[in-house]
C-alpha cells in the first residue's frame, strides 16, 4: 500500500505551496488531485496579489503573504522556475464622497499595522497614473501590490514541490479518510494510501466530503467572472482595485489585460464548468473604463467564471480540523490565491508541532464547532 508522512487533498496554490513547505522540512508529501494542477479557483483566477484590497481582518495577512511571494519568486527564478509574480505596486479607487471617506480610514487604518500606504486625491493620482479617467476622486496608492499569471505561477510551484521529491497524483480522487493507527487510511480512486496527517486543501470541492474530513460549516459557492482582452501595448502597469470591491484590473507581462472583481455568473462547481453572466460582465467593463477610459476601445478575448467558496462568516478556515485531530484544513479565503502560500505555510507550521501562529489564530475552524456541519 502506498504511504506517506502527509497527504495533501487538491493541488491548487493552497496544496502545492504546503507540499513545498513540506519538501523544504524535509517531510515526505502525497498530493492526490482530481483533475489536474491548477484545476480549481487557482488556475483559472485574475492572479491580483494585492495588500490594501482585502476585508478588514484579512490585511494583516495580506501584508505578509505578499512578501512570501517575493521570496519565493527570488527562490524559484534562481532555479529556472518562473512565478511570474510581478510587483509594481497598485492604486485602490474611489469615486463617490462616501468611497472617497471610505478609502481614507482604509488608509489609516492600514498604515497603522505596517502597510506603506499613500492616500492621494484624484488629481495627485492622475499626476502619477494619466491613465486614470476624470471619475476617479481619490485613490490609495500601495507600493506592495502586485500579480501574478496563475498558470505560470502554478506550473512552477508544482515543478519546485516534484523537484524536492514530492510527488503528484492527477487524476486521482480522495473519497474518504478512517483513523488508523496514529494516522489515517484515506481511500482513493486510485486505491488507499496509509498517511501520518491529512490536508484538506481542495478548495470548493471539498465541501462534498463528509465524516473525518468534512468541513466544520456549511460552505457557500462563488462564481467569479473574469475577462481578458488581446495582447495590447502597454496601457497601465500596475494594479488597480477599488474601494466596492467590484473590480481589480492588471495588465500581464504579455500584455493582456485582466479585469474581474467578483461579480458573479452561473455554473455548476461538480462539472468545473462556469458560465460568465453578460450583466456582470458589461457592469464590471463599465467600472474598468471609467477608471481607464482608454480601455474603452478594446475588445474582450475570452471570459470565464470560476469557483470559489465562503464560510458562513466569510473568514477563512485554517487549522487543524475540531472532530478529526491529525487532519488540517485551509482555504475559503477571500483573497485566496494572494493568501495561499501563507495560509499553507502557517498549516505546516502546525503540522510539524509548532505553535499556532498568532496571525490566523482567529480563523481557527474551531469558531464552527458548535455548529453542525452540512453541505
Ligand atoms: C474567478 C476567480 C478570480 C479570483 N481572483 C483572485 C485574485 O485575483 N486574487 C486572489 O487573491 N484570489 C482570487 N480568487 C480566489 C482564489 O483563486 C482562491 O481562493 C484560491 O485559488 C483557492 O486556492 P485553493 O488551493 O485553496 O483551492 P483550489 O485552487 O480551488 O484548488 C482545490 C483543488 O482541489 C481539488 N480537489 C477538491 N476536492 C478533491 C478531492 N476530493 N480529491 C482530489 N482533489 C480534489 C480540486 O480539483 C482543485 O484542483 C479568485 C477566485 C476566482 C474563482
Amino acid at each position: 500500500m502506498q504511504e506517506t508522512d502527509v497527504l495533501i487533498i487538491g493541488a491548487g496554490v493552497t496544496g502545492v505551496s504546503a507540499g513545498l513547505e513540506l519538501a523544504r522540512r524535509g517531510r515526505k508529501a502525497l498530493i492526490v488531485e482530481r483533475r489536474e494542477v491548477g484545476a480549481g479557483a487557482s488556475g483559472n483566477n485574475a492572479g491580483s496579489c494585492a495588500v490594501q484590497n482585502k476585508p478588514v481582518p484579512l490585511v494583516p495577512l495580506a501584508r505578509d503573504a505578499v512578501e512570501i511571494w517575493k521570496a519565493l519568486h527570488e527562490e524559484l527564478l534562481r532555479e529556472g522556475l518562473d512565478l511570474d509574480y510581478t510587483r509594481l505596486g497598485g492604486f485602490r479607487l474611489a469615486e463617490s464622497p462616501q468611497e472617497v471617506e471610505a478609502l481614507r480610514k482604509s488608509a489609516e487604518y492600514q498604515q497603522s499595522i505596517g502597510v506603506p500606504i499613500e492616500h492621494l486625491s484624484g488629481d495627485e493620482a492622475r499626476r502619477r497614473a494619466p491613465y486614470l479617467g476624470p471619475a476617479i476622486a481619490a485613490a490609495n496608492w500601495c507600493p506592495n501590490d502586485g500579480y501574478c499569471d496563475v498558470l505560470h505561477a502554478m506550473k512552477a510551484l508544482a515543478g519546485a514541490f516534484v523537484r524536492r521529491g514530492g510527488q503528484i497524483w492527477t487524476h486521482t480522487d480522495a473519497i474518504g479518510a478512517d483513523p488508523k493507527g496514529d494516522g489515517f487510511l484515506v481511500v482513493t480512486s486510485r486505491g488507499p494510501i496509509c498517511a501520518r496527517q491529512v490536508f484538506v486543501a481542495g478548495g470548493t470541492w471539498m465541501r462534498d466530503l463528509t465524516g473525518p474530513l468534512a468541513p466544520p460549516a456549511p460552505v457557500t459557492v462563488r462564481i467569479n467572472v473574469l475577462t481578458v482582452t488581446p495582447r495590447v501595448a502597454t496601457v497601465f502597469p500596475h494594479m488597480i482595485t477599488h474601494i466596492s470591491h467590484k473590480l481589480t484590473m492588471k495588465q500581464l507581462p504579455v500584455g493582456t489585460i485582466m479585469v474581474g472583481g467578483g461579480w458573479q455568473g452561473g455554473g455548476d462547481y461538480h462539472t468545473y464548468k462556469g458560465e460568465p453572466s453578460f450583466a456582470s460582465l458589461v457592469g464590471n467593463w463599465q467600472m474598468a473604463v471609467r477608471a481607464i477610459p482608454a480601455l474603452a476601445h478594446l475588445d474582450v478575448l475570452r471570459t470565464w467564471a470560476a469557483f470559489d467558496g465562503r464560510m458562513p462568516d466569510e473568514q477563512p478556515i485554517v487549522g487543524e480540523l475540531p472532530q478529526t485531530p491529525g487532519a488540517f484544513v485551509a482555504g475559503y479565503a477571500s483573497g485566496g490565491w494572494t493568501l495561499g502560500p501563507l495560509l499553507a505555510r502557517c498549516v505546516v507550521t502546525m503540522m510539524c508541532g509548532d505553535a499556532t501562529p498568532e496571525i490566523i489564530a482567529p480563523f481557527s475552524p474551531r469558531r464552527f464547532a458548535q455548529t453542525p456541519a452540512s453541505t
